[in-house]
């Protein structure tokens, strides 16, 4: 980057919040993914006013703005492609402002890391639901800009569902109010909605309102041990049919148990094909324990083979820990993974990974399944090794036919981890070119000259 812009961000910002040593920059240049891509500099702004003041400096000198949380995107999103990108990280944004327990909603700055802003919500009672895996690393504004879910988003929603009000730095500088505090309001266009999983490419949001619910009292959990992975899919159906609704509903395949009790050693059997990690929750104990009681009841009609219940709150973390543990752990299987994020209806989830193990089994490398399957989100995640070409070259085909069978069955590319970089070939064949115009017709109106995370979600 050159020295005069370097210059003018300091004169904005101070010297401590303007990263431009080869250093630093490696630093900001990757994500969750494999990809890397190095940016040109990188600002680490505390309030709205400063992000404004870069945005417009970006704009006027025709650079690049890539907003970033704590780059944990499994898509891309946040690498910076071109070399004299602005990264404008909001990781100093991390101030909680105001819990309202009366109104049950919180004002946070963007930066905020998801777990830390349930903690802190927790202390007066209050809950905010959305978990992504990512939760201990991901950031408020990272979520609401992937729209990110979670295993609780089976009964709670994802986090666009929590969020009622935003502010947003738009691509001329001009700072954006837009919702508020009130859980009802269709006063012109849901502009939140808009910006809320549009990946950094309409705004940057740098604050949110968000609504809570009462904390659940109880909750009940349950590994449930399969023999068959087409059993645990079945189940998945005849559970959501039974009329209960568990909080969570999720699922992990043999490979992931394996890598797991590997990294982990949690105690998990590994001799089987498949475990599902069931949940229930409210306010009432002896309901909650009696649906967890009929959720084993079923699991057991539909071939189950073990039950394990947690007994109390250390037995809960484990499980879940062994659940958070999927992604880290599948490193010991190989040096790279590609997740991919299917949604499918549900009644098509046995059909989709029947034909996931057979791409698996074509192309000789192994995918993991697993995912919040309970909303027929799946995470197929493909084990290479980049530096092997010709696995390189299967990966490329076997993204296309896992999309191919989603797309099949009436399912998305993506449930929550976003387009990013990584998917952007297969949006228009998913969205079809009508809403691709429309959509790109959005992001001309907001952004005209393209300066927010180009390259990401559309074919330019
Ligand atoms: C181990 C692991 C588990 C995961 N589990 C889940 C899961 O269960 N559910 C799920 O949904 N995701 C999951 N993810 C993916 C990822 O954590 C989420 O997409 C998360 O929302 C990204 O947040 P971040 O702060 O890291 O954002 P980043 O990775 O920094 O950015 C992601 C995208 O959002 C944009 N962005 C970031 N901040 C802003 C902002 N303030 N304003 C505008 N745009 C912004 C970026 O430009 C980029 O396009 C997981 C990732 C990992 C590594």
């Amino acid at each position: 980057m050159n020295k005069q812009i370097i210059n003018l961000l300091i004169r904005i910002l101070g010297p401590k919040a303007v990263l431009f040593t080869p250093e630093d920059l490696a630093t900001y240049s990757y994500d969750g993914t494999f990809v890397e891509s190095n940016p040109g500099v990188v600002v680490l702004p505390e309030t709205t006013q400063q992000v404004s003041q870069v945005v417009q400096l970006a704009a006027e000198k025709h650079l690049p703005v890539v907003p970033r949380g704590m780059g944990s995107g499994l898509a891309a999103g946040s690498v910076p492609f071109p070399d004299n990108s602005v990264v404008i990280s909001l990781t100093r944004m991390n101030h909680t402002r105001e819990i309202d327990t009366l109104n049950a909603i919180v004002k946070t700055e963007a930066g905020v890391i998801t777990a830390d802003l349930q903690a802190a919500v927790e202390k007066h009672g209050l809950f905010y639901p959305p978990d992504p895996s990512s939760i201990r690393h991901s950031t408020i504004g990272g979520n609401i800009a992937c729209n990110a879910g979670g295993p609780r988003c089976l009964k709670y929603g994802v986090t666009g569902d929590y969020v009622l009000g935003l502010t947003v730095v738009l691509a001329d500088g001009r700072v954006l109010n837009t919702g508020g505090e009130v859980i009802k309001d269709v006063t012109g266009y849901d502009l939140k909605r808009l910006f809320t999983g549009s990946e950094g490419t309409l705004g940057l949001i740098t604050e949110a309102t968000l609504r809570l619910i009462a904390k659940p009292q109880f909750t009940r959990t349950a590994l449930i041990d399969f023999v068959s992975l087409e059993n645990a899919s079945q189940t998945v159906n005849a559970v959501l049919s039974s009329g209960i609704v568990p909080a969570t509903l999720e699922l992990m395949d043999q490979t992931a148990l394996v890598c797991i009790e590997q990294a982990m050693k949690l105690g998990l059997e590994t001799n089987i094909e498949a475990s599902l990690l069931i949940e229930t929750d409210g306010n009432d104990e002896r309901t909650v324990a009696h649906e967890i009681e009929n959720v084993v009841r079923v699991c057991e009609a539909n071939g189950a083979r073990s039950v394990k219940l947690a007994q109390g709150a250390a037995e809960r973390d484990k499980l879940w820990l062994a659940r958070r543990s999927i992604s880290p752990s599948l490193a010991r299987k190989a040096p790279n993974k590609l997740g991919e994020d299917i949604t499918v209806p549900r009644s098509a989830i046995p059909e989709v990974i029947r034909k996931i193990r057979g791409i698996s089994a074509h192309y000789e490398l192994p995918i993991v399944i697993f995912g919040h399957a309970g909303d027929g989100n799946l995470h197929p995640n493909i084990l290479f090794d980049k530096r092997q070409p010709d696995q390189w070259e299967k990966v490329e085909a076997m993204v296309a036919e896992i999309f191919e069978a989603a797309l099949a069955v009436g399912g998305t590319l993506s449930g929550e981890h976003g387009i990013g970089t990584l998917k952007l070939p297969y949006l228009e064949k998913a969205l079809g070119p009508v809403s691709i115009d429309v959509q790109k017709q959005i992001k001309t109106s907001l952004d005209p000259n393209n300066i927010f995370n180009p390259g990401k979600m559309f074919i330019d």
